[in-house]
């Protein structure tokens, strides 16, 4: 028996898997069919689409499982997420096809019965492993397995056994894995969130969340986000209070042990944090801060659901928190968070969303919104990431029957407050973190388009950066910041080599301008800084922190 699995890639509120993000389930799927002695390909969505081997083998085996569901969708560099007509296209031909992950959230029941999968309730794993185990005849293993009662402790054994999965992805070793600590959420409350779907948060072992990253250590991942949790403070933390308090000694323990074990990591980044819980344990949370900063590598973002700075549309959806406790949270990360690391980014800033089309907005909503922002400036704090996206109605939400209908009578506020976000905002956020000169370090080329070529760092919400010059995919680099587009930055190399630099890539690095460009280029090569210098004359300063000569 032969199985092969698709990722098609998720996004959820709480768990990313579009490269270069692998989230866990093809990892855990891989572990199940491990587990039952069931050899297993795996294989991307794009991969799948220019490859005809591929294709040819999942239309062999016994069992092709397919993994998507974009819940929350977004803008994608690095891949193109299977969409629900995409997947009644796929013809794929195996014996038992089984579809799993978040689109069973986003798609009406009846759409899904027209493709010819078995579709498996969200969240899958309990259930694909009975499954699994049926068609496996394990008959013991499925008792077993019925026995045991469905936390989310339920995936560990899998974790472990499918982390070596990750060295089959098309992008490996660039990779980023997206590790789960638990599922749910104490509050779920919110009107448009699916996180309600979780009865009670369920946490992994911290221990079992340790062997895991340490056996995809093992197999060559160096980038990690804990990323798959409604809200990292509480992780470990005391839930038994009305709101969860979060346990400073428990994440000072946890992270230890993570660099014990795997000393050699890249990126440690998290995802999710909810203010609500810095607003109500200051002190705890302070800690919890000061380890992440300590512990965590540079680059990192604290993304916080703001949702709407109007106090009328967080009761009218009984959003967790109110938008003076999340500006006191903006504050807390930013005095521990601002300070510049190792690859020229703060240690940690804070994200914000918000979710437009909600009950009870107005037009006075996008105003609020705008000044909320506007008092973050003046108040001299930093913010990292500012999401704007329009509300999804998801099946099983109280939005579900309120419908779109703001999100369509509120289209022009939607799309005017963005574009002023974008340009009085954004640009100067940008500015401030990551000002002209400061050099970034451990870029990875992903795209050319013309003269451009956009990088990233592995990294939770990376920064986008337009380096001037054409570079292959996976070249890895440093570069300096020039200027600034909306939500991204232009750069240069750093340092740029003079004997071997185009124009354009001269004429953009401050100080030298057109001219000296084109007297630079006619000059060279050069054999060293000082035959440069003359060139450069005294008015260009420090030459060796943008320039180099290699010979
Ligand atoms: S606080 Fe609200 S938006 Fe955030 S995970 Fe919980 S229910 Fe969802």
């Amino acid at each position: 028996m032969k199985a092969a699995i698709l990722d098609g890639y998720v996004d959820e509120p709480s768990c990313l898997g579009v490269p270069p993000y692998i989230s866990p389930y093809p990892r855990y799927i891989y572990g199940m069919l491990k587990d039952l002695g069931i050899p297993a390909y795996y294989t991307t969505i794009d991969h799948f689409r220019r490859s005809r081997e591929a294709k040819a083998y999942f239309d062999r085996v016994d069992i092709a499982i397919i993994i998507a569901g974009i819940a929350v969708p977004g803008k994608y560099l690095g891949g193109k997420p299977l969409s629900l007509t995409e997947l009644g296209r796929l013809n794929i031909r195996a014996e038992k096809k089984i579809l799993v992950g978040p689109i069973v959230l986003e798609t009406e029941m009846r759409e899904l019965e027209t493709l010819d999968y078995e579709v498996l309730p969200f969240p899958f794993e309990y259930h694909l492993f009975r499954l699994l185990c049926r068609i496996a005849g394990e008959k013991d293993r499925e008792i077993e397995s019925e026995s045991s009662s469905p936390t989310r402790n339920f995936v560990n054994r899998f974790a472990v056994l499918g982390s070596e999965v990750v060295r089959q992805h098309p992008e490996f070793p660039n990779l980023i894995c997206e590790i789960e600590t638990y599922k749910g959420c104490y509050w779920r409350g919110c009107s448009f969130c699916i996180e309600r779907i979780h009865s009670v948060p369920q946490m992994r072992d911290g221990k079992a969340v340790i062997d895991e990253i340490e056996s995809l250590y093992r197999n060559g991942i160096r980038h990690f986000r804990l990323g798959n949790q409604t809200d990292f403070l509480t992780y470990g933390g005391d839930f038994s209070k009305e709101f969860p308090k979060p346990d400073p000694e428990f994440m000072l323990a946890f992270h230890r042990e993570v660099w014990r074990r795997c000393p050699n990591i890249k990126t440690l980044h998290l995802d999710n944090v909810n203010p609500k819980t810095i607003a109500e344990y200051p002190e705890a949370s302070a800690e919890v801060i000061k380890t992440i900063v300590m512990y965590q590598s540079p680059g990192n973002v604290a993304a916080m659901g703001l949702e709407s700075a109007d106090e009328g549309v967080v009761e009218a959806n009984n959003l967790a928190a109110m938008p003076d406790e999340v500006m006191m949270a903006i504050e807390l990360v930013n005095k521990y968070g601002r300070y510049i690391g190792h690859n020229g980014l703060p240690y940690l800033l804070p994200g914000i969303n918000f979710v437009i089309g909600l009950k009870g907005e107005t037009k006075e909503t996008f105003e609020k919104n705008f000044r909320f922002l506007e008092e973050v400036m003046e108040r001299g704090l930093l913010l990292r990431r500012i999401n704007i996206r329009q509300v999804k109605i998801l099946k099983g939400t109280p939005m579900e029957s309120f419908g779109d209908k703001n999100v369509r009578r509120h289209k022009k506020y939607f799309r005017r407050f963005k574009e002023r976000v974008r340009r009085d905002i954004d640009t100067e956020m940008l500015k401030k973190i990551v000002p002209v000169g400061r050099r970034i370090t451990s870029l990875r080329c992903e795209v050319k388009e013309g003269k451009i070529t956009f990088a990233r760092q592995l990294a939770t919400y990376p920064l986008l950066i337009g380096l001037i010059g054409e570079y292959d995919r996976n070249t890895w680099l440093d570069a300096r910041v020039v200027d600034y587009g909306q939500r991204s930055i232009t750069a240069v190399e750093a340092p740029l080599d003079v004997n071997r630099a185009t124009l354009k890539q001269l004429e953009a690095v401050p100080g030298i301008g057109r001219s000296l460009a084109a007297k630079i280029v006619a000059e060279r090569p050069f054999r060293s800084i000082e035959e440069l210098k003359k060139v450069l004359g005294n008015q260009f300063k420090n030459p060796e922190l943008w320039l180099s000569i290699a010979l």
